[in-house]
């Protein structure tokens, strides 16, 4: 069912929602930005429409509200620990249709890679319900229509951001009580349709060619330009990889907490193992291995899609103007190299 509602009204029902649910949304954050005079729109618990940032997409992703970028996971003592404690209400998470399929991603890897279920991240994951912002236009940077990650389905409710008014579809039914007596209406989400920039991602034909991609020349670019600082992979809407580390509290070093901090597969040292042994040692080496898990080793692992979301945050993101666009664009020029078809 659709409902128009202005601010006010949407306030009182953020109030009422309130009583059950933490709401999240991308927040505006004046002067937090990474330049001198620049903002930083991330994720964080809003009670007020008005409070959340539509007209920009958000620097930081969604998957900052289920799994942030630094946590504790449980306290030890001696031979005991204790579990942190999770939020005691349910998730009312406001993200775009790209950050919804980006979600299935983290799902995906969080409770199920390896046949093994992540409880941090299931027990914040099972309160969620999502309500989709309505995204028509998109972003410079944005690919998501040639991701195939434009449109979603399954949410909550949508919502239409508008000047002096709001429009939501609700569908799932334990939200509808908030807006009975609002005015009904139509509303459905559009989507859009054509971003500015598009990309084919290529084919590669067979481990022949991909042994032959992973050692062409065009990956030592990035030796010289890539700093490794892994901005793009803690912006990316699907990365999920992490690292954990054991606070210790004093000189007792069976008293502690463990904590997971995000990681990135870009810095140097990822992938060092122990005793030492590393297996990318240059940047170039962690672009490539970057770039095709994202266009080719997910989904020729879960036989299904590409794990990119065309959401552009690391192209935003990176400090030496790297974009992910021009590298995939740059890798199918190298698999037509190597496969004989340049035209
Ligand atoms: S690789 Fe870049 S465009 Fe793709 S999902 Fe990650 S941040 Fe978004
Ligand atoms: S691609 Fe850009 S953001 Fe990513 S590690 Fe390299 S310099 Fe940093």
């Amino acid at each position: 069912m659709g409902y128009k509602v202005s601010y006010e009204q949407a306030d009182k029902i953020f109030e009422k929602l309130s009583e059950t649910y933490e709401i999240w949304a991308p927040k505006r954050f004046k002067g937090k930005g990474r330049y001198s005079q620049t903002d930083l729109i991330r994720y964080d618990r809003v009670c007020r429409a008005e409070d959340i940032e539509y007209r920009e997409k958000s620097d930081m992703p969604a998957k900052e509200v289920l799994s942030p970028i630094t946590q504790s996971l449980f306290y030890f003592t001696e031979d005991e620990y204790i579990e942190s404690k999770a939020t005691s209400k349910k998730l009312l998470i406001f993200m775009r249709p790209c950050d919804i399929h980006a979600q299935h991603h983290q799902e995906r890897i969080y409770l199920g890679n390896g046949g093994f279920e992540d409880l941090y991240y299931k027990r914040m994951n099972e309160k969620v319900k999502i309500v989709m912002m309505e995204c028509t236009e998109g972003w410079d940077t944005c690919f998501c229509v040639s991701m195939g990650t434009n449109k979603a389905d399954g949410y909550a409710a949508a919502v239409r951001f508008g000047d002096g008014e709001l429009l939501f579809d609700v569908e799932d039914q334990d939200l509808a009580p908030y807006f009975e007596k609002m005015e009904e209406n139509g509303f459905k989400p559009d989507y859009i349709e054509e971003n500015e920039i598009s990309l084919t991602v290529p084919e590669i034909p067979d481990k022949d060619v991909l042994t032959k991609l992973k050692s062409h020349p065009m990956w030592q670019e990035y030796n010289g330009r890539c700093i490794s600082c892994g901005a793009c992979t803690v912006a990316c809407s699907t990365c999920t990889c992490f690292t954990t580390t054991d606070i210790i509290y004093n000189e007792n070093s069976n008293v502690g907490e463990r904590k997971r901090t995000t990681a990135s597969c870009q810095v140097e040292g990822f992938d060092q193992m122990a005793g030492g042994m590393a297996f990318r040692h240059t940047a170039g080496d962690r672009m490539r291995y970057k770039v095709l898990h994202k266009f080719h080793d997910y989904k020729a692992r879960f036989k299904d899609y590409h794990m990119c979301v065309g959401c552009g945050r690391c192209i935003d993101r990176c400090p030496e103007f790297i974009s992910i666009v021009a590298t995939v664009n740059k890798m199918a020029k190298a698999i037509d190299e190597i496969t004989g078809t340049e035209s």
